[in-house]
């Protein structure tokens, strides 16, 4: 491989890409803790119709908010390109979000795109569901197997205040019956749990989902980006979202299905299936983090509470070659040493961060 300066865009205040630690292609890619590179989670806008009080607060993300102008969105090409090039490191899956993935415009030709380049990685994709039901088919049929749907409550009045653009629950339901009918089941259902918000609604939900296959994952509400008033009182620790399930349905832990696995599972007693928990805030995974997220504009973030990212897209546009890019990657994750979920504070709450929708959840 030939020795190159990576070019980084200064007006867009990247993090300079480090040098090699060490040349790349002697052994799997670890990263300064000896983490691994296995899952890619690629925004494709920063936009959203939604604006959950937790993620883009309506305050914040007003009419004026000045989002990514198309050109300064990696197009599905180059998007292409980066997942190739991280593939060459042994990532195993990819997950398309946002923003509101299925805003951007043709997202089932992406999807096409990925799964033609790279027929072996597990790809999915995460969504609100408001474009769901129109788009399922036409997204299995260009090979994407499995999908995230979100939905906070069951209860109307509850939903519409926390999605903030009035959607009801009905359409979200609709979004996953559609999404199972073409193929894409077990649906995944994701809930952020925030006290006094929602958390009244956390047995309602695993009732609902119980028996039907789909998998409902409770969330810890975390201090993502800037702009949504974290406070740690808000946040409904997992242990207490089994506890209050377990009163209501027996279950027991479940083994992991891989290493590394965010959400740990749990199955209930009677065969009726399983849900998970993500309990980024109170039982941190720092340890098996072994996910890279690129974002809508094309830099490498290497922890969803960095705020800065390294900018692959100066190399995709000024001619640097794949060899390039495969050079770049292996410097940034070998230099990476994020941990922000073990070490956090209310005080390092406050600290700037990316926001989620620019990096994707
Ligand atoms: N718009 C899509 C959606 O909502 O599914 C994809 C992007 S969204 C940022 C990805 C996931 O992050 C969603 O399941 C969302 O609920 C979750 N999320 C957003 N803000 C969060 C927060 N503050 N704490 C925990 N999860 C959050
Ligand atoms: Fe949009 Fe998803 Fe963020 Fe809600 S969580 S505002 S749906 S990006
Ligand atoms: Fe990974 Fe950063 Fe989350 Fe830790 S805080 S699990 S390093 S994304």
């Amino acid at each position: 491989m030939s020795k190159t300066v990576i070019p980084v865009a200064p007006a867009r205040q990247g993090l300079e890409i480090p040098p090699l630690s060490r040349e790349p292609g002697a052994g799997p890619l670890v990263d300064a803790r000896g983490r691994g590179l296995r899952d890619l989670r690629i925004s494709v806008t920063d936009r959203c119709n939604f604006r959950c009080t937790y993620c883009m607060p309506r305050e914040v993300f007003g009419t004026d908010y000045p989002f990514l102008p198309h050109a300064e969105l990696l197009r599905f090409e180059e998007i292409v390109r980066v997942a190739r090039v991280f593939h060459g490191y042994g990532i195993s899956k990819i997950r398309l979000t946002g923003g509101e993935p299925l805003l951007r415009r043709g997202i089932e030709d992406l999807v096409a795109m990925l799964h033609e380049a790279l027929p072996e990685v597990d790809l999915t994709l995460t969504t609100n569901g408001s474009a769901l039901r129109q788009k399922a088919r036409a997204l299995y049929a260009a090979g994407l197997r499995r999908v995230t749907v979100s939905l906070d409550s069951l209860d109307d009045a509850t939903f519409r205040a926390m999605n903030d653009a009035d959607f009801p629950v009905a359409g979200v339901l609709e979004a996953i019956d559609a999404a199972a009918a073409a193929g894409l089941a077990p649906v995944k259902v994701n809930m952020v749990v925030k006290r006094g918000t929602n958390d009244h609604q956390v047995v309602d939900m695993a009732r609902h989902f119980r028996g039907t296959g789909h998998i409902v994952r409770f969330i810890e509400f975390m201090d993502v980006g800037a702009t949504n008033g974290w406070r740690m009182d808000d946040v409904v620790p997992s242990a207490e979202v089994v506890r209050r399930i377990a009163q209501a349905f027996p279950c027991e832990p479940a083994n992991p299905n891989h290493f590394g696995e965010v959400a740990k599972r749990w199955r209930y007693k009677d065969g009726q299936g399983e849900f998970g928990i993500i309990s980024s805030v109170t039982q941190a995974f720092c340890s098996s983090c072994n996910r890279a997220r690129l974002s809508t504009d094309g830099s490498v973030y290497t922890c969803l509470f960095a705020d800065r990212g390294y900018d692959l897209r100066s190399i995709l546009r000024g001619g640097g070659t794949d060899d390039d890019l495969a050079r770049a990657v292996a410097a940034i994750w070998q230099r990476r040493e994020d941990r922000y979920s073990e070490v956090r504070t209310e005080e390092t709450a406050r600290q700037r961060k990316v926001e989620m929708s620019f990096i994707g959840g």
